[in-house]
């Protein structure tokens, strides 16, 4: 057992211990719940506030989400609609990926705040009696005997809490503690030249999520609810120390010089380092999805980038896949490694997929340099009018198609209570 504390007789038992109470967590534990499984979440986090995190919901996660139930409710806390993303420089629309001309009806790119999301997930997994939430509760070790993980442990000190369960999930995000405490080695590949750093405007609504260039480095910038505009500005990759050491105020004249239509607006809300908040891209892989009694899922299975929104799809679309496997080894008492690495069977040629197309992406609509800005324009003028784009395109937008979710495994309808 790694962790300090040890299992009691009056340790909680579920069939599923799930680590993480992001979407692919949450999603997996209302698909357990409903399959009539005992799921116990532990989340570290007290609330499911996500400041700076994935907004941008692509079609496929939105017809899973849907199926689910869950969509309509989080959609009605607030979102916004967009009709597509736009590639722009200087003005002049390179690409435009209009997700109006894709099939119906979940044909938009939403932005939907996490915490909107996650609420709704949660409502919904806390009306099952099966369920147990453990809230601001982190787990910092693993039950392991004879080499078969039986649950975690929580908290720290000699009394941290045990979650006994048949199958550990680790949804724990992209530093992954699950992950580390199984020994399981994960690859960071340093593929992306740029890392992106965040704040948030008070500015009028657009309907297109925006990759823009206009003077300075690229910017990403969508309409956030309620009123915001989450501009994403790129710097390069690693750089950020060495920009943070010539002081704020050099960070914001940088800023403003990226995005003259927001710099007033900058000027006026972006006030300390506190308004900003740097993401490290970067992709990587875990080398082993599963062992006995455990799986990895999410993004601690695979990190991405954030361009072109694919983490919180395949987060969801991981969850989908994940719950017949589970519930297969459940009723068979196999919760082997080799059972439960059928998932990464199915998913891991979609993620590695997802990864090579966001090096695309981010070559073609954030490289920098005197021949890219001759070669951009031109290529990705002449690559957005191909049918080879727009089979992408619709790759991009719904991933793995054939992926349902399985309500034939469903014991029973949602609870009443909801
Ligand atoms: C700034 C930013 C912008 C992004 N933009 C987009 C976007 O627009 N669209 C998109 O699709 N994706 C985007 N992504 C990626 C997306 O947010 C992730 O891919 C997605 O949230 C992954 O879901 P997950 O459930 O696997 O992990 P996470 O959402 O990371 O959830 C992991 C959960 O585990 C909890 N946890 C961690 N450690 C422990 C522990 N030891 N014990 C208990 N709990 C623990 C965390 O508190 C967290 O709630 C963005 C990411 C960032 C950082």
């Amino acid at each position: 057992m790694t962790g300090r504390a040890r299992p009691t007789a009056d340790d909680a038992h579920s069939d599923v211990c799930v680590v993480g109470g992001g979407p692919a967590g949450l999603t997996l534990a209302l698909l357990m719940l409903r399959s009539g499984a005992r799921v116990t979440l532990v989340e570290r986090s007290r609330s499911l506030e996500r400041a700076y995190r994935g907004e941008i919901l692509q079609p496929g996660g939105q017809a899973l989400l849907d199926a689910l139930g869950v969509l309509k409710g989080a959609r009605h806390r607030g979102c916004h609609d967009h009709d597509g993303f736009r590639l722009e420089e200087r003005g002049r629309v390179l690409i435009n990926g209009d997700y109006r001309r894709l099939p119906g009806p979940y044909n938009c790119l939403l932005s939907l705040p996490q915490q909107h999301l996650l609420t709704d997930l949660l409502e919904r997994c806390r009306a099952h009696s099966r369920f147990t939430c453990l809230t601001g509760t982190k787990v910092n070790g693993l039950v392991v005997e004879g080499g078969v993980v039986r649950g975690v442990v929580c908290g720290g000190g000699s009394d941290g809490l045990v979650v006994r369960a048949d199958c550990v999930v680790g949804a724990d995000g992209r530093y992954s503690a699950v992950r580390r405490l199984a020994g399981i080695p994960y690859d960071r590949i340093d593929l992306f030249d740029q890392d992106v750093l965040w704040c948030r405007l008070t500015a009028p609504a657009t309907r297109t999520v925006r990759i823009f260039r206009a003077g300075g480095n690229p910017v990403l910038a969508y309409t956030s609810f309620p009123d915001c505009v989450q501009l994403g500005w790129t710097l390069p990759h690693k750089g950020y120390q060495t920009l943070a050491e010539r002081g704020f105020g050099h960070v914001k004249a940088s800023i403003q010089a990226a995005v003259p239509e927001y710099a007033d607006a900058v000027g006026q809300q972006v006030r300390s380092f506190k308004d900003v908040s740097l993401l490290d891209v970067f992709a990587g892989s875990a080398r082993r999805w599963a062992g006995d009694g455990l799986l990895l899922i999410g993004d601690s299975a695979h990190t991405h980038s954030p361009i072109g929104a694919q983490g919180i799809n395949l987060a969801v679309q991981d969850a989908v896949a994940a719950h017949p496997v589970l519930c297969e080894g459940l009723r068979r008492r196999d919760l082997s490694g080799r059972t439960l690495s059928g998932v990464a069977a199915r998913r891991r040629p979609e993620t590695e997929l997802a990864t090579r197309v966001q090096v695309m992406q981010s070559r073609m609509m954030l490289s920098t340099g005197r021949v890219s800005a001759v070669v951009r324009p031109k290529a990705a003028m002449l690559v957005s009018r191909t049918p080879v784009y727009r089979s992408l395109l619709r790759r991009i937008a719904y991933g793995d198609q054939a992926l349902r979710i399985r309500a034939d495994l469903f014991q029973e309808g949602e609870p009443e209570t909801l």
